[in-house]
């Protein structure tokens, strides 16, 4: 399949250069040039590792092999989505892997997709984070053979669990805690980048959420989803409508390539917290990003979403509409409430997309909403809603004891440079 850059139409490259690449020239993002479709009755019959070969071989031949992928598909997804009822609606949990949050799907992606075009050149993954992301590229590519990963992040402004989680690693994990904001995180990894000298000798490469080879591992779970709902959906008839917690709405546009290459989705709602730029956008038409305000999804705090764009161009080229919904705190805090009401643990990211499809949902139709992170992420903001104390899960419990091997670091372009160049 070929993909082609938003903002240069002529560039047109393969699923492998655009994962090496990232960015096409003058920053535009890769989009498939058309999305293509599969037989959805087979694939939802078929069990999930034949289904996510069946979605993935389109979208990543020829530069991948069916054999390749088949194993690639086996490495990387060694956890399953999983589908809960909340009362009436389904809850598709993603924060079954190893950092305990859906990033952990496209990171692992990403990390075997790399590797397998690297060639016998080398790769340093640069990445600036401020919790989630760069626990799960961590993770993703831990002992990836030729892969070196380098985390920077901001120093005493993450929480002790977050870093504990991708700070323990070693081998090929090298974390950088920088005396700064995380903004003075991003400035120093957009320095590195722009010193082309620095980015051919290491193989520079950002993993960040803008990478198609992410973007086509979350195109699987949506399948798994609406396989798993079939069933129910037969007898109500009103369809599947799918509320989705955005930040740079990389899950939303995964999920409307899920629905263009064939999947049985109705609609899907876009749920927001405070960040409002979209669901304000939808409204009425006008793109006005506002000051981003911290909530306490933080990881959906983001005014001016990196994948729109693409998730712009589906929604033009097929004529469809989005629902977007926007969800302030004190509805967030509500909704961690009445999921709890139900017998669930939810936390704040699936609780805007479960108020916003609640909000959303119409008679007949069947809802669902993506729980995006585990709620021990979460725990302080769970705990207060609830007024209980959660238990600690292993992975988070196991990395508290290990030593934190991250070295400090001021705000400085050319302490970076050296450290990136000493080994
Ligand atoms: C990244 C993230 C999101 C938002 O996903 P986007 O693809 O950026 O829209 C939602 N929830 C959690 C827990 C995340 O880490």
């Amino acid at each position: 399949m070929e993909f082609y850059n938003l903002k240069e139409p002529e560039e047109r490259v393969g699923f492998a250069q655009a994962t090496l690449r990232g960015l096409g020239s003058g920053r535009g993002l890769y989009h498939p040039v058309s999305i293509p479709a599969v037989e959805p009755a087979a694939l939802m019959a078929a069990n999930r590792f034949d289904r996510y070969l069946a979605i993935l071989e389109p979208l990543m031949a020829p530069d991948y092999s069916a054999a390749q992928l088949g194993q690639m598909v086996r490495e990387a997804f060694t956890f399953e989505p999983r589908v809960v009822p909340v009362g009436d609606a389904y809850a598709l949990e993603l924060f079954h892997g190893p950092t305990l949050a859906f990033k952990d799907f496209g990171a692992r992606w990403m990390a075997r997709c790399l590797s397998a075009i690297r060639g016998d050149k080398p790769v340093t993954i640069l990445t600036a984070t401020s919790g989630d992301t760069g626990a799960a590229v961590a993770h993703a590519f831990k002992d990836i053979a030729g892969i070196r990963v380098v985390v920077l992040y901001p120093k005493g402004r993450i929480s002790r669990p977050q870093e504990q989680l991708f700070c323990t690693l070693g081998g090929n994990i090298q974390t950088i805690a920088v005396r700064g904001t995380f903004d003075d995180c991003q400035t120093l990894v957009k320095a590195a980048f722009d010193d082309a000298e620095l980015v051919s000798a290491l193989g520079l490469n950002s993993a960040n959420s803008i990478n198609v080879s992410r973007l086509a591992a979350q195109v699987l779970y949506y399948w798994d989803l609406a396989a798993a709902t079939a069933e129910a959906l037969g007898s109500a008839g009103g369809g599947l409508v799918v509320s989705v917690p955005s930040g740079n709405f990389g899950d939303l546009t995964a999920g409307l390539i899920a629905k263009a290459m064939g999947a049985p989705i109705a609609r899907f709602i876009a749920a927001t917290n405070v960040n409002d730029t979209v669901p304000r956008y939808v409204a009425t038409g006008r793109w006005e990003p506002a000051a981003t305000v911290a909530t306490s999804s933080n990881a959906m705090d983001v005014s001016q979403p990196s994948n729109w764009p693409r998730t712009e161009r589906i929604l033009l080229d097929y004529g469809w509409t989005l629902d977007a919904v926007s969800v302030d705190e004190a509805a967030t805090v509500a909704s961690i409430r009445a999921m709890d009401a139900y017998g669930y643990t939810g936390e704040p990211h699936g609780a805007v997309a479960y108020e916003a499809l609640r909000r959303s949902l119409r008679p007949g139709e069947t809802g669902a909403f993506l729980c995006t992170a585990h709620p021990a992420k979460f725990a302080s903001s769970v705990e207060a809603a609830l007024g209980r104390t959660l238990a600690v899960p292993p992975a988070i419990a196991e990395s508290l004891d290990k030593p934190n091997l991250s070295v400090d670091m001021d705000v400085d372009d050319e302490a970076l440079r050296r450290f990136l160049l000493s080994r």
